[in-house]
């Protein structure tokens, strides 16, 4: 079977309002380099993806056209769409540019309607190409899978006042990473339904915090885990910031 089309979509447009900085976290300085520049590196360079939707903030996307994509030669990058409020509306907005009805991206853009879509946090500057190959050979098998690790803590649910209530068992608890694949229609499909539904989940105080839930909640496709790497962060506090320099340095960086 020859190797299947991969888009990644890459997510850059959270506020990053625990980064207590004024510049949006996906463009803070990492080693010199912008935060976001880490994951399209690694999207650019890989033997897995073939192309990539870039999601950010509305008024961001002139900025991030000439200074990070056409800057750094990022040639991979096929259209910068922009987000929403949520993660998921971003990612919706990114589904509708790389898999979508049809849509004008406003290019010669071909949709990837039947190959597989990889779904990337712009805050995780450490995907390496054996992640997308292992995420590669799971999605071709399983149809859906996310990047994770094993959780080393004991995991506690708490009640709202923070008493523990539950203790799941450790060894079935991992912790979730990006990236997160899925065959195009499923993972479109998926979203379509969770956009209408959205107003329903969140009455009923559910909150959707990444794509697999997607698709366990309005799908029957189960999700498999793949290992991803401890090393695989989300660089969200400034703490994060500092642990990812840790890293570059001990990695002998770029
Ligand atoms: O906020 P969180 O750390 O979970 O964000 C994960 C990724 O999703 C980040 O790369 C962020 O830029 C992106 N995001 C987005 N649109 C939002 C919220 C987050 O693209 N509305």
């Amino acid at each position: 079977m020859g190797k299947k089309r991969c888009t990644a979509i890459v997510l850059a447009a959270g506020r990053g309002s625990r980064m207590e900085s004024d510049v949006a976290k996906q463009f803070m300085p990492l080693r010199g380099r912008p935060l976001i520049w880490y994951a399209l590196h690694a999207v650019e360079e890989s033997s897995v993806i073939d192309d990539c939707i870039l999601v950010t903030s509305a008024e961001d996307i002139s900025y991030v056209k000439e200074e990070i994509v056409d800057k750094h030669g990022f040639s991979k990058v096929a259209a910068v769409v922009a987000g929403g409020k949520e993660r998921y509306d971003s990612v919706y907005n990114g589904l509708q540019a790389a898999c979508g009805g049809g849509q004008d991206s406003g290019n010669s853009y071909v949709p990837n309607r039947d190959g597989y879509i990889f779904i990337q946090d712009g805050a995780r500057p450490f995907l390496t190409e054996e992640i997308l190959k292992r995420c590669y050979e799971a999605v071709e098998r399983d149809h859906a899978c996310v990047a994770g690790m094993p959780v080393k803590d004991t995991i506690k649910i708490v009640d709202e006042n923070g008493f523990a209530v539950q203790t799941p068992d450790r060894n079935f608890t991992w912790q979730v990473q990006t990236p997160q694949v899925f065959d195009a229609p499923l993972i479109l499909s998926a979203y379509e339904r969770l956009m209408q539904e959205k107003g329903r989940l969140s009455r009923e105080g559910i909150s959707i915090t990444d794509d697999a839930m997607v698709v366990e909640t309005f799908t029957d496709c189960k999700v498999r885990l793949v290992e991803g790497g401890y090393g695989n962060i989300k660089v969200t506090t400034p703490d994060d910031m500092a642990v990812a320099e840790t890293w570059l340095d001990k990695s002998g960086g770029f």
